[in-house]
């Protein structure tokens, strides 16, 4: 099919993106295009007009900086893959990032747009949820900090409102010495997570986790945080709470079955996903490294 009729603006600063937004409430941002544009294509998403931001000045490139890894809202998953600053930071990114798509497709997509789309089965918003990681959104009123727990509300949904335009995501850095470990239950690979879990785990001299963070998308309408399995396993050894922390964490599977794969396929994949990532990450703990 092809789009139904637009307008299209290519917006020069971010005044100029924001006043378009502000005046009309169904124009939608085009950032990479690997989402929205295919969306149009079904008819499923029908703007009156793109703003295409690919030429507003000031939203490229990647910075680290207070604890975190700032992205600019055209940086394309790929510099964020292959960014030498952000391996040495935060090698959890990389790991994340070979499995968004294909190569193609993350040359042009942004890591932003990705967290804007909210797809619950996307990797992006797991690594912003399971680092605990924030969105700057600018509208008319200035910019304000979304925490991840905030920014996705729904399927496809986030708490941006309509006249804002998400400047940059805040990807925290990894605490020193952790551990860390992601992977994800596909039919093919570049297919989105039918489940995906990450995991950030430091240990104490005796072994025990001193802190853990868990996360898993492609089972809620949105990106989760498994706090009830982290704080089975804060404190502990891992080995003997493992099993009980990972199933306490299936009623977290609320996804309905689809055509994809049914909620009990779902919560087998999870449970297998926790213990496996759970136990690489330790694997990787570096106790004592510097920050
Ligand atoms: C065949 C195929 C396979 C894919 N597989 C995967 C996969 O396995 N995992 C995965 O995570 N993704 C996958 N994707 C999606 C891909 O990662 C997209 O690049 C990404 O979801 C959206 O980024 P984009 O820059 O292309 O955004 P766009 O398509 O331009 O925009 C997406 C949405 O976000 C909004 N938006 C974009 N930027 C902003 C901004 N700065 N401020 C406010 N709103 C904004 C747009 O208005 C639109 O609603 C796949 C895409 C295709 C075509």
């Amino acid at each position: 099919m092809k789009p139904s009729l637009f307008g299209y603006h290519a917006p020069k600063t971010l005044a100029e993106a924001g006043a378009i937004l502000a005046q009309d409430a169904d124009a939608t941002v085009l950032a990479g295009g690997q989402s929205l544009l295919p969306a149009m294509n079904f008819r499923v998403a029908a703007p009156s007009a793109l703003v295409d931001i690919q030429h507003v000045e000031g939203l490229k490139g990647i910075s680290i900086k207070d604890g975190a890894i700032a992205v600019r809202a055209m940086t394309r998953h790929r510099e964020f893959e292959l960014d030498e600053q952000v391996r040495q930071a935060n090698p959890l990114v990389a790991e994340v990032m070979q499995h968004v798509a294909h190569v193609p497709i993350r040359n042009r997509g942004t890591v932003v747009g990705s967290l804007c789309h909210a797809d619950p089965s996307a990797e992006m918003p797991l690594l912003l949820t399971l680092l605990g990681g924030s969105v700057i959104a600018q509208g008319p009123n200035g910019a304000r900090e979304i925490a991840a727990e905030d920014f996705f509300t729904s399927f496809l949904t986030t708490a941006r409102k309509s006249d804002e335009l998400v400047i940059e995501a805040r990807f925290p850095l990894l605490p020193a010495g952790a551990g860390w470990a992601f992977d994800e239950v596909t039919r093919r690979h570049g297919d989105f997570a039918l489940v995906g879990v990450g995991c950030i785990v430091t240990l104490d001299a005796q072994g025990k986790v001193q802190t853990i963070q868990l996360a898993a998308c492609g089972i809620a309408d949105r990106p989760v945080r498994l706090t009830e399995a982290e704080a089975m396993l804060k404190g502990s050894t891992l080995t003997p709470d493992l099993d009980a922390a990972a199933n306490a964490s299936l009623s977290a599977v609320v996804a309905p079955d689809d055509m994809h794969a049914s909620a009990s396929y779902r919560r087998r994949a999870l449970k297998a996903l926790i213990t496996r990532m759970v136990t690489k990450a330790a694997s990787r703990v570096r106790p004592g490294a510097p920050s």
